[in-house]
C-alpha cells in the first residue's frame, strides 16, 4: 500500500473551526491536491452529495470494510458513527499524482500522521474559542442539541492536542487563516 514518495496533507481541527472553509480554499487554489473522501456512516446534510463528500455508507458495509482491512484509519468519530480514511481512496490519489488532503479528527490525524511520518504536512486549525465555536456550529444549523454538545465536548480535548501537529492556525479571521494555509501549504507542496 505504502507509497513512499508520495505526500499528504492533512488538515485536523474540532467541528465548526473553519476546517471546511480552508480546505476548499486551498483545494480551489492548488491543483496538485485531492480531496479525499472518506467514508461515513451518519445521514448525508441537505447539500452534501454521496462520492463528493463523503461516500456514505451502512453501518453494517462500513464493519464489513474493517474487516476487510479496507481502511487506512477509522474512529466512531461521534457516538455510534463511523468515518474512515479507505486505502483505495490515497492510491487513486496518488496513482493520479495528486496529494490526497484529508479532512478529519484529531485522533485520525495522529495516527495517519504516524503511518505515514515522512511524507506528511500536518495542519491544526484551532478556533478563537470555544464561545465561538458553539456560535459557529449553532448558526450552521445542522446539529440538534445533543449532537451540538457532543460536538463541544470533543472540541475541548481535541484543542490539547494541537502541539501534536507540524502547524497550528488559528481561524480567528478566515481570509488571514486561509492566506496562512495557502503558505504553508506552497511550501509543502514545492519541497522536494
Ligand atoms: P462531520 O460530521 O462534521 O462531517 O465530520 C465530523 C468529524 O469527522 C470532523 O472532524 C471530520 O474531520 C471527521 N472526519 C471526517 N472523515 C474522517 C475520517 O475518515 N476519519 C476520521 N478519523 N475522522 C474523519
Amino acid at each position: 500500500m505504502q507509497e513512499t514518495t508520495s505526500k499528504l496533507l492533512i488538515i485536523t481541527a474540532p467541528s465548526g473551526a473553519g476546517k471546511t472553509s480552508i480546505t476548499r480554499h486551498l483545494m480551489k487554489k492548488f491543483p496538485q491536491l485531492a480531496f479525499s473522501i472518506s467514508a461515513a456512516t451518519r445521514e448525508p446534510r441537505k447539500h452534501e452529495q454521496n462520492g463528493r463528500d463523503y461516500y456514505f455508507i451502512s453501518t453494517e458495509e462500513f464493519q464489513t470494510r474493517i474487516q476487510d482491512d479496507a481502511f487506512v484509519e477509522w474512529e466512531m468519530v461521534y457516538e455510534g458513527k463511523y468515518y474512515g480514511t479507505l486505502k483505495s481512496e490515497l492510491q487513486r490519489i496518488w496513482q493520479n499524482a495528486q496529494i490526497p488532503v484529508l479532512d478529519i479528527d484529531v485522533k485520525g490525524a495522529i495516527h495517519v500522521q504516524g503511518l505515514y511520518p515522512k511524507q506528511t504536512l500536518s495542519v491544526f486549525i484551532e478556533p478563537p474559542s470555544i464561545e465561538e465555536l458553539k456560535r459557529r456550529l449553532e448558526s450552521r444549523g445542522t446539529e440538534t442539541e445533543d449532537s451540538l454538545q457532543a460536538r463541544i465536548n470533543k472540541a475541548s480535548y481535541e484543542i490539547s492536542f494541537k502541539h501534536s501537529f507540524h502547524e497550528v492556525i488559528m481561524n480567528d479571521d478566515l481570509q488571514k487563516a486561509c492566506a496562512r494555509a495557502e503558505e504553508i501549504v506552497a511550501a509543502f507542496i514545492a519541497a522536494p
